[in-house]
């Protein structure tokens, strides 16, 4: 196509801009066949491609093509390897080019507040750093070979629970310094196509029609300059999210919102230039697209596996070694227990749910290290109950070996899309699986697969476990390879695990609702609160076992003084000094020694991963810039440092801190005086392990405003964004919601896991989403309709 998207809208009518602005169907943007635009495909992500080829839906239960599943982001974030994901993004790319598909719906950069936020899984670390860099490596990959990505969901999505509707009550400071970097950062450095917003509210506004959100800081601060899609049945008020930065609807829903922005712009209340400029948006991505189309494009799905299998590997964490029980001897004689050994679980449920190209099993590649191993299964993986026969044959058969191989994690009802975790134990027959096998035989390996920090009650009672996360369709194999040594585990845990849930203060205001989700806790987020507090995880942010050991030495700072608007040059020597070769992930901290403003101990500013032989030693560099030392200033409404004295800390963990040294920082900002809070935020300048929970009027002081109710209105009258749960307690309430169930069941052969998904997310859908999520019909005004006959004898609010 010759002409340019600029020539193409003055091409089009109000009606054909209006309706480009919404999806085609679930999938597709739309074309205009008399300007010869195509039509173009956008699909899930984030860990694999995820196109379907028959019915369409947003939770994964339809089929979809054949496509390589790599490890879910909770792994590759644990390898802190930006080159790893930037080759999954390449080959991510290649597989979308293969099936013509424009725009991969992914990374997700949500942040881990809390352990139980069911999609933990499809996002990268508790803290925004980490996350944003990866995010911006595998963005990289991806549109280095023309395809697009969709950084998602902006912002403040930290639950399941009422994802659709809930209101994220954030004070400004935590929400620059923790839930917005990641996003920041991803789209000033990588440039993603497109920027999916949430769905929930934040601060009283949906995110899809948040203007400060989607045009002041998403577009003016950071420059973002592509699409901004709505998650898919995001949009709330049509005409108000294209007023305020919101670009495209997904999917279609109907006529009825093209036909209000018609009537919008019409009668004035929408200038025409804001839905030009959107529409112009949309045609760049179109050409885009069409320009990196490769008829005829295969690729090669073997290497893609072995990709696979190495970013596995890349991810996987050892989270204890006892007496260097690991790595096996190739003549040990072993076990392989547990029913995950035989079909593996590799990823979680919802629209990131891939059919995998291959899927390797423990059992099968056992076969490649050890000619003669038993495999007994010790639970079954659709029950939580423990089976007494499966666990004592279990139990046999591990005293008769030398090492009995583990596997045990959650289930797929455990991590869901839709859904949030209600505590953080593993199934009841893992555990005591576990618990048999470990008294039967402490020199127990056991192999997790979970995306998330659980609880591990029988710890201290086996000899080995690895972090297996959810691994992808390779994982199996990867989990092998690290077992029996063939390279040293190097992963590092890219989140925080308490001991109990009970520990973090998140878990007080989560998920909290109907109304509003509170976060209380601030800045008080995974290491941030585990540091300040003095509480002790079990494993500590950035923690990890190898199989070698590093020495850490000859810490350098470039200078000793500076302003915030030079670079620190810091650099290291690390060296291997045990017997084999292995990888270092090192973590550069940044505290601020004296501060006028409450600030979390320290915080990552750089890592770095580096491969060393046995004695071999590498020197390590990292720049800081003036970013690094600065906090979010609520009174300017900048990034502010104070004067004073930072220390650069270079660490193992968050937790193992190795070498340090001070720079005095001189902020060029002159004559601003940071305010002192002391007195009115005193739980946030002293927080005390098991103490700290901020009172009502903290967290006013914190917002800077009374906080909205928590609750709905008793009797209050529904609109269109209640929920079908909110109106099943009236008879007419109850049958809508059991024929929107009836209809989403029927259209989807699902298994009971994804029918209890499916439950979930219909309890929480608000009406306006029957519209928008089934095409357009029902029509909105059939949906009003039903509105009408509820709130008879209700109150409006
Ligand atoms: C999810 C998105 C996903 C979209 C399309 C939504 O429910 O939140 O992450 O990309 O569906 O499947």
């Amino acid at each position: 196509m010759s002409r340019n998207a600029r020539e193409l809208l003055g091409e089009l009518s109000l009606e054909e801009k209006a309706g480009l602005v919404s999806g085609a169907d679930f999938w597709h943007l739309k074309a205009v066949p008399r300007l010869e635009i195509p039509s173009v495909m956008v699909t899930d992500g984030p860990h694999g491609l995820r196109k379907q080829r028959g019915s369409a839906d947003q939770i994964g239960i339809a089929d979809s093509v054949p496509a390589t599943c790599f490890p879910t982001a909770s792994a590759t974030a644990s390898s802190w390897d930006r080159g790893l994901m930037r080759e999954i993004g390449v080959a991510l790319a290649e597989e979308c080019l293969a099936q013509d598909v424009a725009v991969i719906l992914g990374p997700g950069v949500n942040m881990k507040r809390s352990p139980l936020c069911g999609r933990n899984f499809e996002y990268i670390s508790e803290d925004p750093f980490l996350a944003g860099e990866m995010a911006a490596a595998i963005i990289d990959g991806v549109q280095s070979l023309g395809v697009g990505t969709s950084l998602k969901h902006f912002a403040v999505n930290n639950q399941e629970h009422r994802r659709m509707t809930i209101d994220a009550v954030v004070d400004e400071r935590t929400l620059r310094e923790l839930y917005l970097p990641a996003f920041e950062r991803a789209v000033r450095q990588a440039r993603p196509w497109t920027v999916m917003c949430a769905y929930n509210r934040l601060n009283g506004t949906y995110c899809s029609e948040n203007r400060r959100l989607l045009q002041e800081m998403l577009r003016e601060e950071w420059g973002f300059d592509g699409v901004l899609v709505t998650d898919w049945g995001a949009c709330n008020d049509r005409v108000a999210g294209l007023a305020a930065g919101q670009d495209l609807e997904m999917p279609y829903s109907g006529e009825a919102n093209a036909a209000s922005i018609v009537a919008a712009v019409k009668g004035g209340s929408l200038d025409e230039a804001v839905l030009d400029r959107s529409v112009l948006r949309v045609l760049e991505l179109i050409l885009r697209a069409e320009a990196s189309r490769r008829p005829g494009f295969s690729c090669n799905m073997g290497a893609h596996h072995a990709l696979a299998r190495k970013a596995a590997r890349e991810s996987m964490v050892l989270l204890k070694n006892e007496g260097d029980l690991l790595p096996l001897a190739k003549e040990a004689r072993v076990a392989l227990i547990g029913a995950f050994a035989e079909r593996a679980r590799f990823q979680g449920a919802g629209s990131s749910l891939i059919n995998p190209a291959r899927l390797d099993s423990a059992v099968e590649e056992i076969k490649f290290f050890n000619s003669s191993v038993p495999f007994v299964r010790g639970y079954d993986p659709a029950s939580d109950r423990p089976d007494p026969a499966l666990i004592e044959e279990a139990a046999r058969v591990a005293a008769a070996v030398d090492v009995p191989i583990v596997f045990v994690g959650l289930t797929e009802s455990y991590e869901m899309e839709g859904a949030d975790r209600v505590h953080l134990r593993l199934p009841a027959s893992h555990d005591a699986l576990v618990e048999a096998v470990a008294a039967a035989n402490p020199d127990t390996v056991v192999v997790l697969s979970n995306g998330a920090a659980v609880e591990l009650p029988w710890l201290d009672r086996v000899g080995a476990v690895l972090e297996g996360f959810l691994a992808g369709e390779a994982g199996a194999g990867a989990a092998l390879d690290l077992v029996y040594g063939h390279i040293s585990p190097c992963g590092k845990l890219a989140e925080s695990w308490p001991v109990a849930l009970g520990d973090l203060p998140s878990s007080r205001h989560f998920p909290d609702g109907p109304a509003t989700v509170e976060y209380r806790e601030g800045l008080y987020v995974g290491y941030r609160w585990f540091d300040a507090s003095g509480a002790k995880p079990r494993f500590p942010f950035g923690f990890g076992l190898s199989y070698t050991k590093f020495d850490y030495s000859d810490l350098v700072l470039s200078r000793s003084a500076m302003s915030d608007t030079d670079t620190l040059k810091v650099s290291l020597d690390v060296t291997n000094v045990g017997k084999r070769p292995g990888s270092e992930i090192v973590q550069i901290y940044v505290r601020d020694l004296e501060s006028t403003v409450w600030r979390p101990d320290k915080e990552l500013k750089d890592f770095a991963k580096v491969t060393l032989g046995p004695g071999e030693k590498k020197r390590v560099e990292f720049e800081l810039d003036g970013r690094a030392f600065a906090y979010w200033d609520c009174d300017l409404g900048a990034w502010n440092v104070e004067s004073g004295d930072f220390e650069i800390v270079a660490a193992a963990s968050s937790a193992d801190p190795r070498l340090a040294a001070r720079v005095r920082v001189e902020s060029s900002r002159t004559g601003h005086r940071p305010r002192d809070l002391r007195a009115v935020l005193p739980s946030y300048y002293a927080p005390r392990a098991g103490a700290f929970d901020p009172s009502d009027k903290e967290f006013a002081a914190l917002l800077g405003r009374e906080p909205p109710p928590r609750t709905l209105p008793p009797r209050a009258a529904f609109d269109m964004t209640s929920t079908l749960g909110d109106i099943k307690g009236s008879i007419l309430g109850r049958l809508l919601y059991r024929v929107v169930l009836n209809a989403a069941w029927k259209t989807m052969a699902g298994d009971e896991a994804s029918r209890a998904m499916l439950a979930d997310m219909v309890d929480d859908m608000p009406l306006r989403n029957i519209t928008a999520l089934s095409g357009g019909s029902p029509s909105f005004r059939s949906v009003r309709f039903m509105l009408a006959l509820l709130n008879i004898g209700r109150k409006k609010h």
